[in-house]
């Protein structure tokens, strides 16, 4: 007779990040007994190292522009200085802070938990230092890590993680990728006063993003004289005399800088995971490889978020978190509905996008109307800043359902927030049109565009 051994829990989470922490509360929340481990930090990359530091970022270096701007409504100030440590360590502390928080949302809830590298022994069990767990489910939420390519002196340059505590302030700064964290960071670095230089290896960054998004991006960035390069390949990395690198170029170019920041993606974490001695099995590229329903190849294991590299972004982590909670512990049989996730890069202007990209949303629909506008924000007429902002709107003509929204302007990711719930429940065009503006506001612009530019 086949006696079924009682497990010590019914779900252990691997990862107390965005998804991970989700999964486990919301499982203990329907009455599971969770244990979760985390070998670095409560609230993992986007707590610590992503999104809110990121963002405290961003605030800080908005600044500048804004001191330049009061002039023009009156304002008089003796010439600001900015303070590196002031920034790096009131966002440190707020991190700390909220690490607490993480802390005690899990407590609460009556997860385990365990500080420690978690690795799986076998199916059910997983070993976190001295101690060896079994449980009924494993869910695997480890996130990712920055890849840095190899090339001669790559031992020479950070990442984002680095630049969170940078003990000095590069004044020159090269960025090299073309994505979300190095269009953000060169905007955050250029803001608080580096000369610095993003460099993009292809013709046009932000790759996957509407083609006018990315070209009036690329516009702004230049009209605020952050150095953007495309087609520029770096060769090799080398440490100068004093301290400083310099970045040389496929063709011959070379330039110093204090700081070299690489952003060009990033890859699951799967190392030291133990995956084989499970049976686990990995995508092609590298990825922990799931269906519909984040289950592995080993039905009791799951995974979720940046470790299953689909899409990388906090509330899709959250979302799988949750979902998988639900289909474990509350009798529901769900996926996520991978369709129009709205998203934001806090390039400064920021990006909000949701839908498709023009090139995308003409490949499925036929007829394809096309709304653009581009402006001078009402806060520039008098500031005489050179900033613009641009938005369109996709209308599948056959149906006059809206089908992409894209902005690049102040609080972009705020405002799209909104239209993504408009998109979600397949508003048309007339119905935008049906919407009383707010005025004034950048806003009402979305729902005023009579005229199709295509
Ligand atoms: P993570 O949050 O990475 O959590 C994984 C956790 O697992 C980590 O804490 C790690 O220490 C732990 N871990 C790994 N291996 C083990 C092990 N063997 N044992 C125990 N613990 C382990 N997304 C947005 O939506 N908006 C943004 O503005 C945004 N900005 C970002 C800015 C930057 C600079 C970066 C890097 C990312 C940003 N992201 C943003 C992406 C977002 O942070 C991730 O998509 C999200 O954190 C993924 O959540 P996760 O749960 O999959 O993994
Ligand atoms: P991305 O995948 O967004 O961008 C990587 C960039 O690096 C691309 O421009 C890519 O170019 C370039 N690249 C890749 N390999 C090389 C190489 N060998 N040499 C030179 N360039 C290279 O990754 P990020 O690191 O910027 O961010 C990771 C993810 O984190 C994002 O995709 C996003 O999902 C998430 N994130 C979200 C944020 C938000 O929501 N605001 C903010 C920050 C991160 P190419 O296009 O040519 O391949």
């Amino acid at each position: 007779m086949h006696v079924q051994t009682k497990r010590d829990y019914d779900l252990f989470v691997i990862g107390a990040g965005s998804g991970g922490v989700r999964a486990s509360r919301m499982a203990a929340r329907y009455g599971a007994t969770v244990a979760v481990a985390e070998e670095r930090y409560l609230g993992g990359t986007c707590v610590n190292v992503g999104c809110v530091p990121k963002k405290l970022f961003v605030y800080g270096s908005h600044f500048s522009e804004d001191f330049e701007d009061a002039a023009a409504y009156g304002w008089r100030s003796a010439r600001p200085e900015f303070d590196w440590p002031t920034l790096r360590d009131n966002k440190t502390r707020e991190i700390e802070r909220l690490n607490g928080i993480y802390a005690d949302l899990l407590n609460e809830a009556g997860v385990e938990i365990l500080l420690g590298s978690a690795r799986l022994i076998d199916r059910h069990t997983v070993r976190v230092g001295a101690r060896t767990i079994t449980a009924q489910h494993i869910l695997i939420a480890t996130g990712g890590w920055p890849h840095v390519p190899s090339f001669p002196g790559n031992e020479h340059v950070i990442t984002s993680n680095e630049a969170f505590y940078l003990p000095q302030f590069p004044q020159r700064l090269v960025v090299v990728g073309g994505g979300y964290i190095a269009v953000e960071f060169a905007g955050i670095f250029h803001g608080l006063g580096a000369a610095t230089t993003l460099l993009y290896r292809g013709e046009l960054f932000l790759r996957g993003f509407d083609d006018g998004v990315r070209q009036f991006v690329a516009e702004q960035l230049r009209a605020k004289e952050l150095d953007v390069r495309f087609n520029a390949d770096v060769e090799r990395v080398e440490l100068n005399a004093d301290g400083s690198r310099r970045v040389w170029l496929a063709d011959g170019q070379y330039m110093d800088a204090d700081q070299v920041l690489y952003a060009t993606g990033r890859k699951p974490n799967v190392a030291q995971l133990g995956l084989e001695a499970a049976g686990v099995t990995l995508s092609a590229e590298g990825a922990i490889a799931v269906d519909d329903r984040y289950r592995t190849n080993i039905p009791n294991i799951l995974a979720i978020g940046d470790v299953t590299d689909r899409v990388q972004l906090t509330p899709v982590a959250i979302a799988e978190g949750m979902i998988v909670a639900g289909n474990l512990f509350n009798g529901s049989d769900r996926g996520l509905d991978y369709e129009d996730i709205p998203t934001a890069v806090f390039c400064q202007p920021n990006i909000g996008t949701v839908g498709l990209t023009e090139a995308a949303a003409r490949a499925r629909f036929p007829k394809l109307t096309v709304y653009e506008s581009s402006f001078r924000p009402m806060k520039h007429t008098l500031s005489g800043r050179n900033e613009r902002s641009f938005m369109k709107l996709l209308v599948d003509a056959a149906t006059d359902r809206v089908v992409g929204v894209h902005m690049v302007g102040a609080d972009a990711g705020e405002i799209i927030q909104g239209l993504a719930v408009a998109l979600k429940v397949g508003a048309t065009k007339a119905q935008f049109d049906a919407t009383i503006g707010i005025h004034p506001t950048a806003a009402e612009e979305f729902v005023t565009m009579r005229e199709a530019s295509r």
